[in-house]
C-alpha cells in the first residue's frame, strides 16, 4: 500500500516549523479522535496516518530521515503497536542498503541477532484540569516481552539454536547478478546466523510473547496536545537478547465545556446583562483554582476581554504562567413580561429625545454608512 507524503496529510509547507507541526497534528487529531468518530474507520484512519506523520515531523532526527529517504527512511517507527521490528533509523539503512552494499564487512562479519525492541505509542486522553495540574496515570498497554521459558532466545529450554548451514552463520549469501556480486539476507535464517530446530514452545521460536502491561505514568502539569512523554525502556522487548524499544505517552487534551486553551492562556466567555454591562458590576467568574470576583465598569462594551493575571496555565517547558482572559458578552433578555416591555420602551424614548450620544459605536457606524454613500 502506498502512504501518502507526510507533509501532505498534515496539510503543511516542507519548510513548516514545529510550531506549525504541532498546530497542525493538533487541529487533525481533535477533528479526527476516535472517540468523536466513533464507529467511523475512515476518521480512526486519519487519525492514525495524522499521529504517524505527526510523530516523523516532531522529529528532528526523523524528519531529516524522512525528508532525504521518504517513507523508506521511517517506515518501522511510526504507526503505533505492532510495528515493523524495525527500531531506529540505522536498522533500516542496514536492512535496505547494508545487504546490498555489503556493509555488514565484506560477508565476512556475522550479523548479531539482537535487535533492539520496537518503540510503541500510546494515545492518552486527559482532561484540561489533569492537563494543566499534572497527574498519575495508570495505562494498560500491549506489548511484546522477552519470553520467560526460553529467555528470549527462541530454543526449547535444554537446547540451543544452531548455526544456519545455508549461510554458514554469516546471515546473507552471496548472489551473481549480471555484473554485480550480490550480497542479500539469507532466508533460511532471517539474517540471523542461526536456526532454531527445536523451537520454545511457549513463544514459538520467536523469544518473545504478547502481554498487557500495568504502568504507572507521570504526567507533569502544564503539558498539552502534541506533547509527548518517553518512558526509556517500555516498549516492545528486544529479541535474541537486543534491549526493549521505548514507549511515547502521546498527550490528547480534551475540550473543555468553560475554558479555551491557547499556549498557557485560557480564555473563556462570560455572558452578562445590558444593565450590568451599563451600569457595571461584580461578576463571579469561574477559574480552574474556583471562583473569582471580576470588576466590569460601567459602560462596557459586549466583546471586551479582560484579564485575569496568572489565572491560566504554567507552561510544561518553563516560563511564566499564563492568564485567563474572560470576553464579556452582552446577552438580550428574552421572554419579558409586559410590564418589563414597557419599561424598555419608556427607557428608549429617553434616549431618542437626545441626540444618539449614548450609542457611540452606532453613531460612528451611521456616519460611515453615510460616508459611502456620499463617496459612491
Ligand atoms: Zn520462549
Ligand atoms: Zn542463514
Amino acid at each position: 500500500m502506498s502512504k501518502r507524503d507526510y507533509y501532505e496529510i498534515l496539510g503543511v509547507d516542507r519548510s513548516a516549523d514545529e510550531k506549525d507541526i504541532k498546530k497542525a497534528y493538533r487541529r487533525l487529531a481533535m477533528k479526527y479522535h476516535p472517540d468523536r468518530n466513533q464507529g467511523d474507520p475512515e476518521g480512526e484512519a486519519k487519525f492514525k496516518e495524522a499521529s504517524e506523520a505527526y510523530e516523523v515531523l516532531a522529529d528532528a532526527e526523523k524528519r531529516q530521515a524522512y525528508d532525504q529517504f521518504g517513507h523508506a527512511g521511517v517506515d518501522g517507527q511510526a504507526g503505533g503497536f505492532g510495528g515493523a521490528g524495525h527500531s531506529s533509523f540505522s536498522d533500516i539503512f542496514g536492512d535496505v542498503f547494508g545487504d546490498i552494499f555489503g556493509a555488514s564487512g565484506g560477508g565476512g562479519g556475522r550479523r548479531s541477532s539482537a535487535r533492539r525492541g520496537s518503540d510503541l505509542r500510546y494515545n492518552l486522553e486527559l482532561t484540561l484540569e489533569e492537563a494543566v495540574r499534572g497527574i498519575e496515570k495508570t495505562i494498560r498497554v500491549p506489548t511484546l516481552v522477552s519470553c520467560g521459558t526460553c529467555d528470549g532466545s527462541g530454543a526449547k529450554p535444554g537446547t540451543k539454536p544452531k548455526t544456519c548451514g545455508v549461510c554458514q552463520g554469516t546471515g546473507t549469501v552471496r548472489m551473481q547478478q549480471g555484473f554485480f556480486a550480490v550480497q542479500q539476507t539469507c532466508h533460511a535464517c532471517g539474517g540471523s546466523g542461526q536456526v532454531i530446530e527445536d523451537p520454545c514452545t511457549d513463544c514459538r521460536g520467536r523469544g518473545v510473547k504478547e502481554e498487557t502491561r500495568t504502568l504507572n505514568v507521570k504526567i507533569p502539569a502544564g503539558v498539552d496536545t502534541g506533547d509527548r512523554i518517553r518512558l526509556s525502556g517500555e516498549g516492545e522487548a528486544g529479541s535474541k537478547g537486543g534491549p526493549a524499544g521505548d514507549l511515547y505517552v502521546q498527550v490528547i487534551v480534551k475540550e473543555h465545556s468553560l475554558f479555551q486553551r491557547d499556549g498557557s492562556n485560557l480564555y473563556c466567555e462570560v455572558p452578562i446583562s445590558f444593565v450590568d454591562a451599563a451600569l457595571g458590576g461584580e461578576l463571579e467568574v469561574p477559574t480552574l483554582d474556583g471562583r473569582v470576583k471580576l470588576k466590569i465598569p460601567a459602560e462596557t462594551q459586549s466583546g471586551k476581554l479582560f484579564r485575569l493575571r496568572s489565572k491560566g496555565v504554567t507552561p510544561v517547558r518553563g516560563g511564566p504562567k499564563g492568564d485567563l482572559m474572560c470576553r464579556v458578552v452582552v446577552e438580550t433578555p428574552v421572554k419579558l413580561s409586559e410590564k418589563q416591555k414597557e419599561l424598555l420602551r419608556e427607557f428608549q424614548a429617553t434616549l431618542d429625545r437626545k441626540n444618539s450620544s449614548h450609542s457611540p459605536r452606532k453613531t460612528s457606524w451611521f456616519d460611515g454608512v453615510k460616508k459611502f454613500f456620499e463617496d459612491m
